[in-house]
């Protein structure tokens, strides 16, 4: 029997709650990549969702423009949820 294997995914929603809060009170501090990181995965989902990553989190929007790094993580998440292929629409 195992009925108790399921991960509670509050860990997880209490992590980014948290970063999310953060990021409402210091809008205008420049992020680190650990904290765009943590949050990239939910970035590609609101994109996927088709609601834009700059109007709901626009610190990491800004991050993701200057850093290669957590851009390169964004474009890899944005190809396993199905939104890869035209990368010159992605930039205006
Ligand atoms: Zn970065």
């Amino acid at each position: 029997m195992d009925m108790h294997n399921a991960l509670p995914p509050s860990e997880h929603q209490a992590t980014l709650t948290r970063l999310l809060h953060m990021l409402a009170v210091t809008e205008e501090r420049e992020l680190s990549c650990e904290e765009v990181f943590e949050l990239v995965d939910y970035c590609a989902e609101l994109q996927s969702a088709g609601i834009a990553v700059q109007d709901v989190l626009p610190a990491v929007a800004n991050h993701l423009r200057l850093c290669a790094d957590c851009a390169d993580e964004y474009r890899a998440l944005l190809r396993c949820l199905g939104m890869a292929g035209d990368e010159t629409t992605a930039t205006a």
